[in-house]
């Protein structure tokens, strides 16, 4: 099967899912978007009032702020994949349980083995702590680390950094940083840039260069 249908097939499993009390109350289940040959998948916590309508991850004000921080690396979500911890919405947007995580974590291990990016961005503590148990995100984010077969970068959730005026600094840094870093875990990994897709992407639409 192409990766782009087994990525499918997942999102149809996830969309069916019962395997934990959250399915009672969504109303479209979110398992995330993107490319299968995406070099960087951005996880973030989970579903919120506007992608649990929509069936989509981050399209509410911290998806608008996640597009200005991508912007700014240079990267379009054309050339990402972005998803959550969970992929049905906590209610009142509380923080995920313990057994939800654990529910849904046999998707996302699946979507990670699929794409095999070189570098995931953990957005907020929850997906950080899938990856860095145990350590606090004020000293860590920013900071590339291997991670098994990959790096992995903790940083802020937007949605943080939008309400805390105080983490919006760092986290304008810290994606800053993603083009340099991407080299770096390039050279790392021993992977070479993907020529031969940025060359389709330039031809289709000169806006989208991708500049890494
Ligand atoms: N916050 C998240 O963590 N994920 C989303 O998809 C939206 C908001």
């Amino acid at each position: 099967m192409a990766a782009e249908d087994t990525l499918a097939q997942i999102a149809k499993e996830v969309a069916l899912c019962t395997n934990c009390q959250l399915h009672h109350s969504r109303k479209k289940a979110v398992p995330g978007e993107g490319p299968a040959h995406a070099e960087i998948m951005f996880i973030g916590e989970g579903p919120g009032f506007h992608e649990n309508e929509q069936g989509r991850p981050f399209v509410g004000a911290a998806g608008k702020f996640l597009d200005q921080l991508l912007a700014q690396a240079g990267v379009t979500r054309a050339d990402v994949w972005i998803g959550n911890v969970v992929k049905c919405r906590p209610p009142e947007n509380r923080d995920p349980e313990l057994e939800e995580l654990s529910a849904c974590d046999a998707f996302l291990e699946r979507q990670i083995a699929l794409l095999n990016p070189s570098i995931i961005v953990t957005l907020g503590r929850f997906s950080m702590g899938k990856f860095m148990p145990d350590v606090r995100i004020s000293q860590v984010h920013g900071q590339m680390r291997r991670v098994d077969n990959r790096y992995v970068i903790a940083m802020y959730h937007p949605a943080a950094a939008l309400h805390q005026a105080a983490l919006k600094p760092a986290i304008l840094a810290d994606f800053a940083k993603l083009p340099e870093l991407l080299k770096e875990a390039r050279a790392g990994l021993g992977k070479s840039a993907p020529a031969q897709q940025a060359k389709e992407v330039r031809a289709e639409d000169p806006k989208q260069l991708n500049l890494f």
